[in-house]
């Protein structure tokens, strides 16, 4: 029964996406790339409780850059630090999948080492007039297909 579990959760795995586990784009926690790091804006992140934050230039589905929390310990609120000393010193890369890469290969991408396990989900937009062209749609981290393999197990018991 258990084996029959595994191969049920695992087969699972192979059908779902990732836009169907990520947090949509709209859901997201963010900061604009020109925020200032006073208390008002630490006090927010530490509210919000996250420990990786997209940074965004401009509108909020051009991500360019992945804040971690401990990217802050040597912020001191009262220096009004502007985030982007701070995104140009850590320079973390954000990492980019397509939302219908499925869930073994987007776990498989997470154990091989995407930094900070955090990936920044796109789909090619290819509605409307123009050339198609790459749209964010959502974050996803190694816990959303974690708890997709974990979910799918429980719903087989
Ligand atoms: P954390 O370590 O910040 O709690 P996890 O990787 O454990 O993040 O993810 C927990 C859930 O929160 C996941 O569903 C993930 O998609 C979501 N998540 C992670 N970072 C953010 C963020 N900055 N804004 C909104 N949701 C987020």
């Amino acid at each position: 029964k258990d084996e029959v579990n595994i191969i049920a959760g695992a087969l699972e795995f192979r059908k779902k996406v990732v836009s169907d586990v990520m947090t949509k784009l709209e859901d997201v926690f963010m900061l604009s790339n020109d925020a200032i790091l006073d208390f008002e804006t630490v006090s927010e992140i530490m509210k919000q409780g996250y420990s990786r934050i997209p940074v965004y230039d401009g509108v909020r589905s051009n991500i360019v850059t992945v804040l971690y929390i401990k990217d802050l310990a040597f912020v001191d609120p009262d220096d009004n630090t502007p985030l982007s000393t701070l995104c140009n010193f850590y320079q973390n890369p954000c990492n980019f999948v397509f939302e219908d890469t499925t869930l073994d290969i987007m776990f498989k991408q997470f154990k091989e080492g995407i930094k900070g396990h955090m990936a920044i989900v796109q789909r090619v937009n290819s509605e409307g007039e123009g050339d198609p062209f790459y749209e964010t749609v959502g974050i996803v981290t190694l816990e959303d297909v974690i708890e997709e393999l974990i979910q799918s197990e429980i719903v087989d018991e």
